[in-house]
């Protein structure tokens, strides 16, 4: 079974957008077994996704087409599709009740364009996940002999453009449909772990033995993922007949990792720092303030995009100018990027915002040096049960890293601490 994929929209070759969709269908289809030899992008243009999508069929079993799929006049996936395969569209009622129900849902009505979304090439079925407006597309090509085209010798798919919604249709249809095809009956899935602290080859060196050994038990496979910023992710893969037996080759697999990388690993697959520390304060019924200076909000910001972050984060003083370190959290006078000031502004927060937790930054973001000191130098303190702790650091980046750096290095000090406290 060979499969390609092709991804529709001239913003891509613009580079208005980056084309994730097709990484992670090729991610997908990777742990899923199945083999992706191309990724093509082409434009919206009849003449060039004809050729595009025809030639893709010619060398391959399978062709998945992401994007195109909306109601506006330059979304001609499903016209092309159905020229290529030389049938015409037939309107599909049951989708346009479908289509006009997510714009009853959204309390809109629906606009006539919208009824293209419902057209559909004849002996195409549309996918059952259907999230949005646009319907997804399984296309039989060649001659079947079942009703439902599920014995023909090729199949195109059209999924939309948007990711989460064509995430579902992929997950949902297409991954489970080309794995019938290929007869592929195993099941193969990963678990990723997410750490912090500790750079790729340190871990990889901490971790080598354990990974021979779990390689010569016939355990999961284990793959490095740098993701600059967000931490270094441990990514497990296994594959085996059943289900259950894929859960237990990823539980030893995980437990084996954790035990030689300890507390560096701060989740697993969706959970992220904040997430993480936000769970452990509600576990001990902890409420966290933030005193931020050098990141301007930042992590209030990353708190609050977790849902249900109030049940433990109160808020933020933003105390960007000295005389506001000061008059608000009762800094002392003297340097504002010092022990002195990132130890005021923690128990300050708490104090002012009546949280029992915080966490304090305050540095150089640069590119200039402030107070004589170097860009990069940062102080950071979290207070817990009213006692600061506090590090200062000199981060070798720019801007931008030097301050994200900055929020997820406090979230996982104090992350340290919480999980000490519950242990203590
Ligand atoms: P819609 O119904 O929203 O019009 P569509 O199937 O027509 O969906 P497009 O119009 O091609 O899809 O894309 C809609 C949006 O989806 C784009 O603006 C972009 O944000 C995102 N998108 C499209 N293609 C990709 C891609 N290959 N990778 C990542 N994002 C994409
Ligand atoms: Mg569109």
């Amino acid at each position: 079974m060979r499969c390609e994929i092709v991804a529709v929209g001239t913003e891509l070759l613009l580079g208005q957008i980056v084309d994730t969709n097709s990484a992670w269908i090729g991610e997908q289809l990777a742990l899923a077994g199945i083999d992706c030899h191309r990724h093509t992008a082409v434009g919206d243009n009849r003449d060039r996704m004809l050729a595009a999508m025809g030639e893709a069929l010619e060398r391959s079993d399978a062709v998945i087409v992401t994007g195109g799929l909306g109601p506006t006049q330059d979304d001609i996936t499903r016209d092309v599709i159905a020229e290529l395969l030389g049938v015409g569209l037939v309107r599909d009622e049951s989708l346009v009740a479908r289509i006009e129900a997510v714009f009853g849902g959204r309390g809109r009505p629906m606009p006539a364009n919208n009824l293209r979304q419902a057209d559909v090439p004849v002996g195409a079925r549309t996918i059952d996940q259907m999230p949005g407006t646009a319907p997804g597309l399984v296309c039989p090509v060649g001659a079947v002999s079942s009703a439902d085209g599920d014995d023909s010798p090729k199949v195109m798919y059209a999924v939309p453009g948007v990711p989460w919604e064509m995430h579902q249709m992929v997950e949902g249809t297409i991954l489970p449909d080309l794995k019938r095809r290929a007869g592929i009956s195993s099941v193969i899935r990963s678990r990723t772990l997410r750490t912090w602290g500790r750079s790729e080859s340190g871990l990889a060196e901490d971790l080598a033995d354990e990974i021979d050994r779990i390689d010569r038990d016939g355990g999961a496979t284990i793959a490095f993922l740098a993701s600059g910023m967000e931490g270094l992710k441990v990514r497990l893969t296994a594959k085996a007949a059943t289900d259950a037996e894929v859960d237990a080759l990823l539980a030893d697999g995980e437990a084996r990792v954790r035990a030689v990388a300890g507390p560096i690993v701060f989740g697993v697959d969706d959970q992220t720092m904040e997430s993480v520390v936000l769970d452990l304060l509600v576990d001990q019924g902890l409420r966290l303030a933030t005193a931020e200076s050098l990141t301007g909000g930042m992590i209030g910001t990353r708190l609050t995009e977790v849902p249900g972050s109030s049940r433990a984060f109160v808020g933020s003083i933003v105390a960007y100018d000295g005389g506001v370190k000061r008059s608000l959290l009762g800094v002392p006078d003297g340097p504002v990027v010092s022990e002195e000031a990132v130890v005021a502004m923690a128990l300050g927060a708490c104090e002012q915002l009546g949280a029992e937790v915080s966490v304090a930054v305050t540095g150089v973001a640069g590119p200039d040096p402030q107070e004589g000191q170097e860009p990069g130098t940062v102080w950071m303190a979290t207070c817990v049960d009213g006692e600061v702790e506090a590090v200062r650091t000199r981060w070798p980046f720019d801007r931008t890293r030097i301050r994200q750096f900055t929020v997820i290095t406090v979230l996982d000090a104090l992350r340290q601490r919480l999980l000490a406290r519950q242990v203590g």
